[in-house]
């Protein structure tokens, strides 16, 4: 049946269609200059996706795809997300395609891409996802990815749609068939009719996911921006406050606002989830897992991991890493930026938090900072590799760094507030890191992607000061930082101490440089070293290994390794039974302690007028 609305977007996809819309082409006027034939032949299809969920099997998304003005042949592809490449091209089955004109085939080029020959310019594409059964984490399933129940669910972007390649630029409508009496909490763009949505090209498609079913929903507008705050909980999840979940979350929107001047979306969209965990940043919206048991316990539990998300918005979907700017199906590049998308959001998660009064860290800034400085310090990885490296490592699989961990969000939050702290003294307090922020933003939103040397460039514009030999030591190489170099600045010094690492009951613990992961791909239990001079990587383990085997008791899965670590006591003596390049070794491992670094930083006794007035702008976080 054809509905009014439905002849109303008809007439708007016609107008499209007929617009000289260009495929990806790196320079259209050039391809203007070739003439009318290609002009005409390069013109973009019109795409009109329709996403049906049907209660009677909830294990299945049906999608179509309508395409008009489309190729004899053409090419559908899963987007690969640089951040949670979740592979769906794995579930999609029942595929079939029909010309409106005549013979229509397809095959299957690659893992994620499809390739399809029609006659005439007119095709629909119908296909099924075959939802999997979602891995938990503590019972909890990842906030960012598909699911369905009876009351309700998450589907869309990049997990349920297809895109035609090279014409990312295409305009489409969505239309979703869902179960009577299901709302639609989506970033995607409304039309007249509540069940259609408009995405202006396949990057906004792909990057909004859409919250559907029966949830709860409050809104606020900060500048007159609507913001909307959907929570999708479970049938039996306890009452919390949701003023203050609503009330903080409008103060985090309020801080970023003031520090940006302006919002950079239409209107944003807060996605909560009970029973899930994670979260997912997208341009005008966002996934989190939050567990209405948490909320009901204190409602602020995920004040951080909000702001951090909703920082994204900025710091990584309007300033993206130079690598991650194009839509492709291939496996997704490595960027060497990380340390500043994931690091610096986390410092203005924090900031703003402590800004808006609503701190989920209640020490005080200093001790927040000794407190990084002791996790840099105690995960030597941190300082043996360069921030461009562990960057690299944060989406790589287990054991890109050997027998290291390190944490590029760790690493680039000191490195933010380091450049915090070196602004500051060159521009004598009259600048901070907030300027730089906001001209990368400025210089960076949306068009083209930054690298670290567009950053250096961008600080030394704001500092007027020599910082090349910084991102030369730290960035771009692994010197150790040398803390108190740039604490001085601020009239502060660190004093590091050594202790034994102490277990919940506050006696000597057993070393915990050791992890277990399950590889579905091998089928395998793995294990990781975080530390090769601690004593499970000084007995000969290494990351990669294959456990077969504690104490001639078979492993099974990596919960059951951590339930034998637990019972694991200092001068035990442990047999590791692991697979090395297909031959199995044993090794024993006497258990020790390990050593930890305290970090505690002071105001230095007695501190010029500068770093005392320095100290006094930079402690408020002003
Ligand atoms: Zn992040």
């Amino acid at each position: 049946m054809i509905s009014f609305y439905c002849m109303y977007t008809w007439r708007v996809i016609l107008f499209f269609a007929l617009l000289p819309v260009f495929c990806d082409a790196q320079n259209p006027l050039g391809n203007l200059a070739d003439g009318i034939q290609s002009r005409f032949s390069d013109l973009q299809p019109v795409i009109n996706y329709t996403l049906t969920v049907d209660t009677a099997d909830l294990s299945i998304i049906t999608v179509q795809l309508k395409l008009f003005n489309i190729r004899d042949s053409f090419r559908l592809a899963i987007y690969s997300h640089p951040l949670g490449d979740d592979k769906y091209w794995r579930y999609i089955e029942n595929l079939t395609v029909q010309a409106d004109e005549g013979k229509a085939t397809w095959i299957r080029e690659d893992s994620a891409l499809w390739k399809f020959v029609i006659q005439g310019n007119k095709a629909t594409v119908v296909y099924k996802i075959h939802l999997p059964q979602l891995k938990t984490f503590r019972s909890l399933r990842s906030a960012s990815r598909p699911f369905l129940t009876r009351l309700g669910g998450l589907v869309g972007d990049y997990h349920s749609f297809m895109y035609v390649v090279g014409c990312t630029l295409s305009p489409c409508f969505i239309h979703f068939q869902l179960p009577a009496g299901w709302q639609i909490a989506t970033g995607l763009e409304p039309t007249a009719d509540p069940c259609t949505f408009y995405a202006a090209s396949a990057g906004i498609l792909l990057d909004a996911p859409v919250l559907v079913g029966q949830f709860k929903k409050w809104q606020f507008q900060v500048s007159g921006v609507p913001h909307t705050i959907a929570y999708f909980p479970l049938p039996d999840a306890p009452a919390f406050d949701t003023a203050t979940l609503v009330s903080n979350i409008q103060k985090i929107v309020t801080e970023a606002y003031k520090l940006f001047g302006r919002l950079p979306y239409r209107e944003y969209y807060f996605l909560l989830q009970d029973g899930s965990y994670g979260a997912l940043e997208h341009s005008n919206s966002v996934t989190v897992g939050i567990p209405s048991k948490n909320l009901a316990r204190k409602v602020s539990w995920d004040n951080g991991e909000i702001a951090h998300e909703y920082f994204h918005a900025w710091n990584m979907m309007r300033i993206v890493p130079v690598e991650y700017i194009k839509i492709d199906y291939k496996p997704p590049h490595l960027s060497r930026s990380l340390w500043w998308s994931e690091g610096l959001t986390m410092f203005y998660a924090d900031l703003v938090l402590r800004r808006a009064g609503i701190p989920e860290d209640t020490t005080t800034r200093v001790r927040h900072l000794a407190e990084l400085i002791e996790n840099y310090l105690n995960d030597p990885g941190n300082h043996t590799f360069s921030a461009e490296q562990v960057s690299m490592s944060d989406i790589a699989p287990p054991g890109y760094l050997g027998d290291y961990f390190a944490s590029t969000h760790l690493q680039g939050e000191l490195i933010g507030n380091l450049l915090d702290i070196i602004i500051r003294n060159a521009t004598d307090g009259k600048r901070n890191i907030d300027d730089l922020m906001r001209k990368i933003f400025e210089g960076f939103s949306g068009a083209k992607g930054f690298s670290g040397k567009d950053i250096e460039q961008m600080t030394n514009q704001i500092c007027h000061c020599d910082i090349h030999p910084f991102f030369e030591n730290y960035i771009r190489g692994n010197l150790m930082i040398d803390f108190n170099n740039f604490l001085f600045l601020v009239g502060l010094k660190m004093n590091v101490t050594k202790n034994v690492l102490l277990g919940d009951d506050k006696k000597p613990a057993v070393d915990p440089s050791i992890f277990a992961w399950s590889e579905t791909a091998t089928n395998s239990i793995k294990l990781g070293i975080t530390d090769p001079q601690g004593c499970w990587g000084k007995a000969g383990l290494h990351t990669g290994d294959v456990l077969l085997r504690i104490n001639d008791s078979a492993v099974s899965s990596a919960d059951e390794f951590y339930s034998r670590f637990d019972n694991f006591k200092i001068g035990d003596t442990v047999i590791m039974e692991v697979k090395k390049r297909d031959k199995a070794n044993k090794i024993v491992v006497l258990l020790k302690t390990h050593d930890v670094t305290l970090v505690s930083i002071k105001r230095l006794p007695k501190p010029s007028a500068k770093e005392e007035r320095l100290y006094a702008e930079w402690i408020l976080g002003k």
